[in-house]
């Protein structure tokens, strides 16, 4: 079985120098195992942390080991009576084209109605993420403006629907001409923002933003995060769900500026990490499929084939490579 390994800690931007891609011997499974067969893995930039050796809120890639990550795999053979042949599973070992797993992180998915891999995406861990930002954070009321970064991206733009379908004036900001008008037809984000064709972007969100900024949904930090304090009204919600502009940033990168904002204006800020609010899973998935089935809401994927093109589909997201969900695509069934 094909594997990815981090061959080395990337500085700055990740290159294909710091992955390896790596044979194994394939495993049978044991009692309680099952054997996948994964046909798409997700990149996903937090990843980027967890390449630098430090403990933080998930634990550090080790050298020489295979990365992980979420996936989407068909049963080849089981050996736990809660899974058969032929069934599909979402699970966390990704970047490896087989796995052998233990039934707990597993969970079977019905691709019926949807593509199975809106799992890694729309119906997945992004999804869940924008949902529970805005609901346990955000808390959007009818009328109000937000503002989203990365809004063509897998978070941003499920972020920026479910704010649309609670009512809110959405805007985005992305950094090309095709993402942007994707915001604009498919997604229904009502004014957005080419951040890379901008010089001045507090003043062109100033411009998006006749009546100020009530909510920010943070996927970016530095530049986007000062502007959005500068136009915060009293009393605004900001979601740190990530900074991935810092993300390969050495210690000389500019910060924020108009951080006394949220003591003048009373500015609620809460960081999140999705993997505390997993209990609105049920909730999310029911709501979120309605929508899909209704047309309410709609998304994008980047797909890159093959395992050995994994790394380039990772680097690809500080590049901004992909619209929607940058999705690796490993075998067809
Ligand atoms: P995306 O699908 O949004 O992919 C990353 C995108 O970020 C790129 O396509 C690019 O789009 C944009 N980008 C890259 N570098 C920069 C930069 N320097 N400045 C501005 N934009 C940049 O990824 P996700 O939706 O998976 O993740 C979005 C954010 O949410 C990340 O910060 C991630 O870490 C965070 N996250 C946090 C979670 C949590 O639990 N808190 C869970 C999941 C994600 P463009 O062309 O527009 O620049």
């Amino acid at each position: 079985a094909r594997e990815i390994l981090l061959k080395s800690r990337p500085e700055g931007l990740p290159s294909a120098e710091n992955f390896e891609l790596a044979d194994r011997p394939l495993e049978a499974p044991q009692q309680g195992q099952i054997l996948v067969r994964n046909l798409w893995m997700s990149v996903d930039p937090y990843m980027r942390s967890r390449m630098i050796d430090r403990e933080s809120y998930v634990s550090p890639f080790q050298l020489g080991q295979a990365l992980e990550g979420g996936a989407i795999g068909r049963v080849l053979e089981s050996r736990d009576s809660r899974f058969v042949e032929g069934d599909l599973v979402s699970h966390f070992a990704g970047w490896r084209d087989h796995a052998l797993l233990e039934g707990g992180g597993v969970m079977k998915i019905d691709a019926e109605t949807v593509p199975a891999q809106a799992y890694l995406g729309v119906l997945g861990m992004p999804g869940l993420t924008a949902y529970a930002g805005l609901a346990r954070i955000a808390e959007p009321k009818p009328g109000e403006t937000i503002f989203v970064s990365a809004a063509a991206g897998a978070v941003g733009a499920v972020a920026c629907q479910i704010a649309r379908l609670r009512g809110c004036r959405v805007v985005g900001s992305a950094g090309s001409e095709a993402k942007t008008e994707w915001l604009l037809r498919e997604a229904g984000v009502d004014a957005v923002i080419n951040y890379k064709t901008t010089d001045d972007l507090q003043a062109a969100l100033a411009e998006a933003c006749p009546e100020g900024i009530d909510i920010y949904f943070d996927n970016v930090g530095g530049d986007h995060l000062d502007a959005a304090l500068a136009l915060a009204n009293e009393g605004a919600r900001f979601v740190l769900c990530g900074m991935i502009a810092q993300y390969n940033a050495g210690a000389d990168t500019p910060g924020v500026h108009n951080l006394f904002q949220a003591v003048a204006k009373r500015i609620k800020l809460q960081g999140m990490i999705v993997r505390d609010h997993f209990d609105l899973l049920p909730e999310f998935t029911r709501e979120m499929s309605q929508w899909i089935a209704n047309g309410q809401v709609t998304w994008q994927e980047t797909v890159v084939e093959g395992l050995e093109n994994a790394p380039d589909a990772f680097i690809g997201l500080f590049r901004g490579e992909n619209t929607g969900k940058m999705l690796v695509k490993l075998n067809e069934s």
